[in-house]
């Protein structure tokens, strides 16, 4: 596996394989990798000729400092685990590499996509998310990037950002890996103590309960019940909302395809997000 950490090295070595026609897969990361990043990179490497792993902890993402300065680092943990999984170059870029003094933010107003859910709750979140994202295709251009569906609204705003700038890159969704008690893998994870992990599965299990729920509830009833089963546990609720796919606006009375259930957690100061295909078989 070949290390970059400077985005123009990494550009004239990309330029060359790319004129021998080679595909790129590209999975962006902020590192601390689990099973979950494993599964886009493994995922990469089976449908292109090279993988490019990035790992960068993006501070304009983050709206809260206190969680920036606590998100877990391990670069040398990272390196290895990407190397033993085969992933071919790994980007490992200093702030300055990515925002240089001549960088623009390009101009793209999210809409909705931004004044809901995550949007709502982490002012600035997404500005930051498609801002590094932008310069890393810039600096990458893959044929491919690998997203996870964890963050469920994050992969629709990139969506929405490749569109809006013509992007000739092919955003793939990949499924949330779980621990086997259901807790959806994250880097955050780190940070709870044993008590707090044991808690944590209170979100997935609220998660599958929405699941059965959806099956003879309508979206308004389910909610409710799952909230009310939620706030049972000692777990403090950022949100629960059940919502359409695809515009991310909140579902009422009907179901409508792959409605989708989204909760965000606090747990000892831990920020948990996770969310779940819902099954609904009437419209009751
Ligand atoms: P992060 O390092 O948290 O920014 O995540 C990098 C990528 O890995 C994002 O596209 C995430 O959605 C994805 N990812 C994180 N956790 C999981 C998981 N448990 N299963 C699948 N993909 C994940």
């Amino acid at each position: 596996m070949q290390v970059f950490t400077k985005a123009n090295e990494l550009q004239i070595f990309l330029k060359e394989q790319l004129l021998q026609n080679k595909s790129v897969g590209f999975v962006p990361t902020m590192g601390a990798l689990h099973a979950g990043h494993g599964s886009l990179v493994t995922r990469a490497k089976s449908e292109n000729d090279l993988v490019v792993v990035s790992v960068f902890v993006n501070p304009t993402q983050f709206n809260n400092s206190d969680d920036l300065n606590k998100y877990p680092r391990s670069i040398g943990k990272d390196s290895l685990f990407l190397e033993r999984l085969g992933c071919d170059i790994a980007f490992i870029p200093e702030v300055e590499e990515i925002y240089t003094t001549n960088y623009e933010l390009p101009e793209i107003s999210l809409g909705f996509l931004d004044e809901t859910m995550e949007g709502f709750h982490r002012p600035g979140h997404f500005k930051g998310v498609v801002q590094v994202v932008y310069r890393l295709f810039q600096i990458v251009l893959p044929t491919r990037a690998y997203f996870g569906l964890k963050d469920f609204q994050q992969v629709a705003v990139i969506r929405f950002m490749s569109e809006k700038f013509g992007l000739p890159v092919q955003i793939i969704a990949c499924p949330t890996l779980r621990e086997s008690d259901g807790l959806a893998m994250s880097s955050r994870n780190m940070r709870l103590n044993e008590q707090e992990r044991k808690q944590s599965i209170h979100i997935s299990n609220t998660l599958l309960y929405a699941v059965e729920l959806s099956k003879t509830y309508s979206p308004a009833e389910t909610k409710a019940k799952a909230i009310e089963l939620f706030n049972q546990g000692d777990l403090e609720l950022e949100y629960l909302e059940i919502v359409n796919p695809i515009t991310l606006e909140s579902l009422d009375d009907e179901w409508v395809p792959n409605s989708i259930a989204c909760i965000v957690a606090y747990l000892g100061g831990v920020r948990l997000i996770d969310n779940m295909e819902l099954n609904p078989t009437s419209n009751s």
